[in-house]
C-alpha cells in the first residue's frame, strides 16, 4: 500500500502542471501573438513584436509557475520531514538494540557469577567435610559428635544452592525472553531502513521536482525582466516614431484640407453624392480603425485607416469616383495615392491608398469607382503586404467602414 502511494507521489511530482504548453505550443503561440501584435500595430518591427509577445507570455505563465514552485517546495518539505523522521525513530530503534545486547551481556556475566557460586558452594562443602562423596559428607555431617549441628549446616547449605540455582534460571530465562526482544529489535531496524531508503528516493525525486521548478520560474523571471528592459531601451525611440507619425498625418491631413479649399475656390469639377465602396474586395479586414495602445510606448494612438489583406502586386481599386489629389511616396506611408471625391452628404470626403508597390495613377487623374489605383505592396512603416486604407471627412480621419457599402 505504501509503495503505492509513494508511486502515486512520484507520479504527482513529474506530471507536467495542465496549463503548461509544450515548447513548440508556446512557440507557434508565440509567433501567432508577433503577427497579431504587427498586424496591430503597423511598423512594429519583428523584433519588438517578439519581446511583446514573449513578455505577455512570460507574464501569463508566472503565476502558475510560482505555483508549480510553491508545491515542488512544500513536497519537499514533506519528503524531508518524512526522511527526519525515519532517522529518528531508526536511531531510537538502534539505540534500543544497543541497550538489549548491553542487558543481554550482563545477563550472561550474571550467569556465569551464579555458576561459579553453585561451583563454590559444592566445593566449600566437600572441603568442609573431608569426605570424597556428597552421601559421604552427610553421612559424615549426621554421625558427628554434634549431630544437630552437623544436619543444620546441611540444610542451610542445600537452602543456599537452592536459591542461586532459582536465581540461575531466572536469569536464564530473562537472558532467553530478551533475545527475543533483540530479535524483534533488528526486525523493527531492518524495516526502518528499508523505509527509509524508499523516503530518500522519495526525497531525490522531490529535490529534483523542485529543482525543476525553480529553474523554470527563474527563466520566466528573466525572460519577464530582459523583455521588459528591451521595452524600455525602446520606449523614448518608440514615443519620438510615433510623434512623427501623427505630425505626418497631420501635415497629410492639412494638405487634402488646403487642396480640397483651393479646388473648391477654383471650380475643379469634382463628383458629387456618390458613394463609396469596398477598395480590396474579397481580402480580410486585418486591423480595423480605431485607438490603440503601443506596446513599446505605451501611449495612445490613433489607427488612421482600416487594413485590409491584399497580397503584395493586387490590385487596389477606386473606392468611388474622384480626383488623384497625390500620388506618390509619403514617409510612413509608403507609396501612396489620395482621392477625393468631392461632398457627399454635404462632407468633403477623400480617400487614400498606402504602402503599394507600385502606383497606377498620376496627380490630377480623374478616377472612376472600381479603377485600379495601384499594386498593394508594403512600402513605407510597414511589415507585410496590406493595404491601408483611409477616408478622411472634412480633413479628419474617420472610420472607412462607415462609408464603404
Ligand atoms: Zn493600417
Amino acid at each position: 500500500m505504501r509503495v503505492l502511494f509513494s508511486a502515486a507521489c512520484v507520479a504527482a511530482l513529474l506530471a507536467p502542471t495542465a496549463a503548461q504548453a509544450s515548447p513548440a505550443e508556446e512557440k507557434s503561440a508565440v509567433d501567432q501573438r508577433v503577427e497579431e501584435l504587427q498586424a496591430e500595430h503597423e511598423g512594429l518591427s519583428e523584433e519588438l513584436a517578439r519581446v511583446v509577445a514573449e513578455l505577455e507570455e512570460a507574464e501569463e505563465q508566472l503565476p502558475d509557475a510560482e505555483a508549480a514552485w510553491e508545491e515542488a517546495a512544500d513536497e519537499l518539505e514533506e519528503a524531508q520531514r518524512k526522511d527526519d523522521e525515519l532517522a529518528a525513530r531508526l536511531t531510537s530503534a538502534e539505540n534500543a538494540q544497543d541497550d538489549i545486547r548491553e542487558e543481554i551481556s550482563s545477563g550472561e556475566d550474571r550467569i556465569e557469577e551464579s555458576e561459579r557460586a553453585v561451583v563454590q558452594v559444592g566445593r566449600s562443602a566437600y572441603r568442609n567435610s573431608g569426605v570424597t562423596s556428597d552421601l559421604a559428607m552427610l553421612v559424615e555431617m549426621t554421625q558427628s559428635e554434634n549431630g544437630i549441628d552437623g544436619l543444620a549446616r546441611v540444610d542451610s547449605a542445600v537452602r543456599g544452592q537452592r536459591r542461586t540455582l532459582t536465581q540461575l534460571g531466572e536469569q536464564r530465562s530473562a537472558n532467553l525472553n530478551n533475545q527475543d526482544r533483540l530479535d524483534a529489535a533488528a526486525d523493527e531496524v531492518s524495516e526502518l531502513r528499508d523505509e527509509a531508503a524508499e523516503v530518500l528516493l522519495e526525497k531525490e525525486t522531490a529535490e529534483s521536482a523542485a529543482r525543476d521548478a525553480k529553474d523554470e520560474l527563474d527563466g520566466l523571471i528573466e525572460r519577464k525582466d530582459s523583455a521588459a528592459k528591451t521595452i524600455e531601451d525602446n520606449r523614448s525611440s518608440a514615443e519620438d516614431e510615433l510623434r512623427r507619425q501623427k505630425e505626418e498625418q497631420d501635415r497629410l491631413a492639412e494638405e487634402v484640407r488646403k487642396w480640397e479649399e483651393d479646388a473648391e475656390r477654383d471650380g475643379v469639377p469634382l463628383p458629387g453624392d456618390g458613394e463609396l465602396r469596398n477598395p480590396a474586395p474579397g481580402y480580410p479586414i486585418t486591423s480595423p480603425f480605431g485607438w490603440r495602445t503601443h506596446p513599446i510606448s505605451g501611449t495612445r494612438k490613433l489607427h488612421t485607416g482600416t487594413d485590409f489583406g491584399v497580397p503584395c502586386g493586387n490590385e487596389v481599386y477606386a473606392a468611388g469616383d474622384g480626383v488623384v489629389v497625390s500620388a506618390g511616396t509619403a514617409g510612413g506611408y509608403g507609396n501612396r495615392v489620395v482621392i477625393s471625391h468631392g461632398k457627399i452628404k454635404g462632407q468633403s470626403i477623400s480617400s487614400t491608398y498606402n504602402h503599394n508597390t507600385r502606383l497606377l495613377v498620376g496627380p490630377g487623374d480623374t478616377v472612376g469607382q472600381g479603377d485600379p489605383v495601384a499594386l498593394a505592396g508594403t512600402t513605407g512603416s510597414s511589415t507585410g503586404c496590406h493595404l491601408h486604407f483611409e477616408v478622411m471627412q472634412n480633413g479628419t480621419y474617420v472610420d472607412p467602414m462607415d462609408w464603404i457599402s
